[in-house]
């Protein structure tokens, strides 16, 4: 039995008959570049996530850009991002000449929370990215208020939490992804939701925003050969539509198949004074892209080379905090601003999780783990 990080091959052969054919329907109908396959999933999409517009486009990547580029943002506006993330989030804001503010996180849920957005917020900050990080919304509900506050936009960077949802304090639930005025996603194969190549995809409410983000998306034409404004060119392709449109049908027992996966290792890894399990906010459900404990730095690298041995894979999300990729060097910064940021990229480590995933492989994983620290 080999264990994967994520299995792909597996989950793709128990939908092989339904895939095949929605690829070979694309291919029959040879419309590759927009068409009926690209615009029934962004209408899937819509309902699944209740937003009203769906634009989908090359990558999770380009839909950040895309939405800070609708929002008509100044060069050396500030944008608030989390500083321990994936670069995509503020690689993107530094693209644009918009200044990525980066800020700590919250050492449990290991999202943004007010307490370190607040004192960052100057008159040149104009929005906040917030991340779901590894399948968990950030506490939206403090966000919006402040961001309402203080007149910012947000726009959430849902590619780790597609199909989690917020309870607000009044016990309305909303999908991570339509709080914000703006959605992004990424469909990469070993997201929550994956197609077999890069794709994403936006999400608004606003009719206006949704128009002027599938312009900017498609080299900023009204109509063709018109260009109102600069755009870019980035289109989610038909045959990844069409293997999207099958795999959405799927993802609520994708979600709940990765939820057993982290109930199992939850249950296992309990009695393990050593290992701190993830933190489930009570105001989130987890969708669990990543299953994410924190041990004691001294103790991580010995643990990974010992399940490693066991050809158990392990992974470090994420290593090194955005402040300090040389990309984003700034002088100016100051590694002790972020305390939880430097301690989480020390002490994580993600154990594999995926759809394909049974009880004797994870008992397996979880008794290496014990093993280990007995
Ligand atoms: C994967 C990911 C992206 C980028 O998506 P791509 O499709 O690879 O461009 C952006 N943000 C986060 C948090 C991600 O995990």
């Amino acid at each position: 039995m080999e264990i994967q990080m994520v299995d792909l091959k597996n989950q793709y052969l128990k939908i092989k008959t339904e895939i095949n054919e929605a690829i070979q329907n694309v291919l029959n109908s040879s419309q590759y570049i927009k068409g009926p396959y690209v615009h029934q999933f962004e209408q899937e999409l819509s309902d699944y996530l209740n937003s009203k517009h769906v634009i989908g486009c090359g990558n999770g990547t380009d839909a950040l850009q895309i939405a800070l580029m609708a929002l008509d943002l100044k060069e050396g506006d500030e944008v608030i991002v989390p500083t321990f993330t994936y670069v995509a989030t503020a690689e993107v804001i530094a693209l644009l000449k918009l200044k990525p503010v980066m800020v700590d996180v919250d050492p449990n849920t290991f999202n943004l929370s007010v307490e370190h957005i607040k004192n960052k917020i100057t008159p040149a900050t104009k929005a906040i990215i917030p991340v779901h990080l590894f399948g968990q919304s950030a506490d939206m509900e403090s966000i919006v208020k402040l961001a309402q506050q203080n007149q910012l936009y947000i726009i959430e960077d849902n590619a780790q939490a597609i199909g989690a949802e917020y309870t607000f304090s009044n016990n309305e639930t909303m999908k991570t992804g339509t709080i914000g005025v703006i959605g992004t996603t990424s469909f990469y194969p070993s997201k929550t939701l994956g197609c077999y190549g890069d794709g994403g995809a936006i999400n608004c409410n606003d009719d206006d925003l949704a128009q002027k983000i599938r312009m900017i998306s498609n080299h900023g034409q009204s109509k063709t050969y018109y260009h109102e404004r600069i755009g870019i060119n980035s289109r989610l392709d038909a045959i990844q539509a069409a293997i999207l449109s099958v795999k959405l049908k799927y993802l609520d027992k994708y979600i709940n198949a990765r939820q057993e996966v982290a109930a199992y290792y939850d249950k296992t890894l309990a009695q393990v004074n050593e290992v701190c399990l993830p933190n489930r906010a009570d105001y989130s459900s987890h969708v669990f892209h990543q299953y994410t404990l924190k041990v004691a730095k001294n103790s991580r690298n010995e643990l990974r080379a010992f399940l490693s041995e066991k050809k158990i894979p392990t992974m470090i999300y994420y290593p090194l905090p955005l402040y300090r990729q040389k990309a984003f060097f700034d002088p100016s910064i100051d590694a002790n601003e972020f305390p939880n940021t430097n301690e989480l990229c020390d002490t994580v480590i993600s154990l594999p999780i995926h759809t394909e995933m049974n009880n004797e492989i994870l008992d397996y994983i979880s008794s290496s783990v014990k093993e280990f620290y007995r």
